[in-house]
Formats: C-alpha cells, sequence, structure tokens
C-alpha cells in the first residue's frame, strides 16, 4: 500500500510541475466539437427507435454496446474482467467500449478508461457520451480516475462530455456538472 501511495505522489508532483504547461494545452487546443452527423442516426431508424429522440437513440446505442461486451468471467486466480462495462460515444460518431479488468494488485483498469484506452488506440481523443453498465444492469458514474483522464484528455472542452448517470430514468449529466472545478485549473 505504501508503495502505492509513493506512486500516487510522484504522479501527482508530475503534474503539478506540467501545470503552466497544461495551461498554455488548453489555451492553444481547440475542440472540434461533438457533432454527430445525421447520417449516422438515420442509418438504423426502424421501429420503437423512430419514437426516441436523437440523444436517446444515441444512448441506446451505447447501452446495447456496452451490454454486448459484459461478459463478467474469472480470467485466472488474480485475474476477472468483464463485470462492468462501457461504450464511448466519440467526435466521429464510432463507438468504442471497454470492460473493467480487476487484479489483486494495481494493474487492473476500469471499464471506462479501457474505453477511452481503446478509443486512443484507433486514433481518436474527442469524446461526446460515455456510458458505463454495472454488473446488475445499470448504469453509474465514473470513477474520480476515470473523470480525471476525461479532464486531462480534452481540458479546454470536458465540461461538455456527456455521461449517463441513469439510463432507466434518462437521467445524463456532464462531466462539469460532477466535476465543476479541476484540482490543477
Ligand atoms: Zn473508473
Amino acid at each position: 500500500m505504501q508503495k502505492n501511495v509513493l506512486q500516487a505522489i510522484n504522479i501527482n508532483a508530475s503534474l503539478i510541475s506540467g501545470r503552466e504547461i497544461l495551461k498554455l494545452m488548453a489555451i492553444l487546443w481547440k475542440p472540434q466539437g461533438c457533432s454527430i452527423d445525421v447520417p449516422l442516426m438515420r442509418e438504423k431508424r426502424t421501429g420503437h427507435v423512430n419514437l426516441m429522440t436523437k440523444d436517446n437513440w444515441l444512448w441506446r446505442k451505447l447501452y446495447d454496446a456496452a451490454r454486448s461486451v459484459q461478459n463478467s468471467r474469472k480470467i485466472s486466480d488474480y485475474v476477472e474482467a468483464g463485470g462492468v462495462a462501457a461504450a464511448i460515444l466519440s467526435s466521429s460518431g464510432r463507438i468504442y467500449t471497454g470492460v473493467c479488468v480487476d487484479t489483486c494488485l494495481i494493474h487492473g483498469i476500469c471499464a471506462e478508461r479501457n474505453a477511452i484506452f481503446n478509443m486512443l488506440t484507433n486514433g481518436e481523443q474527442e469524446i461526446c457520451k460515455v456510458l458505463a453498465v454495472m454488473p446488475n444492469g445499470k448504469t453509474g458514474a465514473p470513477c474520480g480516475a476515470c473523470r480525471e483522464l476525461r479532464v486531462q484528455l480534452i481540458l479546454a472542452a470536458y465540461k461538455d462530455i456527456e455521461i449517463m448517470l441513469d439510463y432507466e430514468q434518462e437521467k445524463a449529466v456532464t462531466l462539469g456538472e460532477l466535476t465543476p472545478e479541476w484540482w490543477i485549473g
């Protein structure tokens, strides 16, 4: 545990020393926004989906994408995966998924950060919407680490990222509402 704390302190120290750089990046970075093309919306507009708003239709796609990869399983005596699944809608309209990986040490990852890394691996970086499905099928709020990564990815526009808190109640919030003040900014 002590080692973990020391590692955390080292990470924080490096972030603080880069504060001015991050502020400069925030000023220089010009987000392209999260405009989703209408054709994306139309391509699967059938049946009950027609009754839904554009936003709800996108949330449904995210929910279904997350559920499609959710598969809780024991990988080994030390690793479990798939209990929580997440889906991200990027500014290009693509959806990236990820599942949680739990280990007996610090090597695991949340589903949301796994989905973000999937997005980065595929050359994208702008997040529009995020949805995470818990083992009970309900959606949940992101942890602090997942919020922090999103902030650092899109410092100038992170507050606009939409997060589904309660899929059944159709309650979504922005990351700005969840994290109004950044600890460095
Ligand atoms: Zn997390």
